[in-house]
């Protein structure tokens, strides 16, 4: 049984106390609300952790996660944030190659590969994000464009290595627009990214790995989303930035 995920990406949005208030409330909704089998996980801005990682103390459903991690060890690297300090604040997830990563600051296939390492080295879980454009989409060569992205970050890695990844599908004509891909859409990549993951590392594997869609993804299409087969749960946005509409998603399975 493949674990069931809904992770809130923030982003670069809230203040301190807009951050420590969205927390909160989670947490009591979630406490209020028990939901079964679902991991939710809040990945907020670096300068978060720590306040976030206090205010979930104790609650077993939430995880903490970040955004982003460098793909070196420590050092002379002003600005950057390692993947071990990542885990001394007690995260356990991060999130690798978003689209926004990818295309605002230029993260390549090959340096993704190096921050999926660190991540993994200092046992964090990755949520490698992929996803095509949308003249890709419109080409109609978005599997192939997707499946070079995994192959050229992650088919190095072993066995065992793959098997803790979570990867997440955002085509990048729906994140923040509003144009959610359809069901049928989101089910027809995730199945390919399965498929392609059973092609090198063969089904057991792949049958194992999470893959959660992102994209617009709120609560009056959460359901029929995550209802799809190969859809394992959400990488949330915008939606995540309301208690109420990111607690409505975490229980649409
Ligand atoms: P939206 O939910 O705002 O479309 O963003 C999706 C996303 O990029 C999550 O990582």
């Amino acid at each position: 049984m493949r674990k069931k995920i809904v992770a809130g990406n923030w982003k670069m949005n809230c203040l301190l106390e807009e951050g420590q208030k969205l927390t909160s409330e989670i947490v009591n909704m979630i406490n209020d609300e028990p939901i079964k089998d679902v991991k939710v996980i809040l990945n907020p801005p670096f300068v978060h952790l720590h306040g976030v990682k206090k205010l979930i103390a104790g609650v077993d459903t939430i995880a903490l996660g970040a955004q982003n991690c460098s793909d070196k060890d420590a050092g002379a690297y002003t600005g950057e944030t390692s993947a071990a300090m990542l885990a001394s604040f007690g995260a356990e997830f991060v999130i690798i190659g978003h689209s926004e990563r990818r295309a605002i600051f230029n993260e390549s296939n090959e340096l993704l590969t190096e921050k999926t390492k660190q991540a993994l080295s200092n046992n964090l879980t990755p949520i490698f994000c992929c996803g095509e454009p949308l003249e890709i989409r419109e080409a109609g060569t978005h599997e192939d464009y997707v499946k070079k992205q995994l192959t050229e970050s992650l088919f190095g890695f072993s066995e065992d290595e793959v098997k803790k990844l979570v990867l997440a599908y955002e085509p990048i004509w729906a994140i923040g627009t509003g144009k959610t891909a359809s069901s049928d859409q989101a089910q027809e990549m995730h199945a390919a990214i399965r498929q392609h993951i059973t092609s090198k590392y063969g089904k057991a594997v792949a049958e194992g790995i999470s893959i959660l869609y992102g994209g617009s993804c709120k609560p009056d299409n959460a359901k029929e989303i995550f209802s799809k087969a190969d859809v394992d749960g959400g990488l949330i946005g915008g939606a995540s930035l309301k208690s109420r509409d990111f607690v409505d998603i975490a229980k649409s399975f």
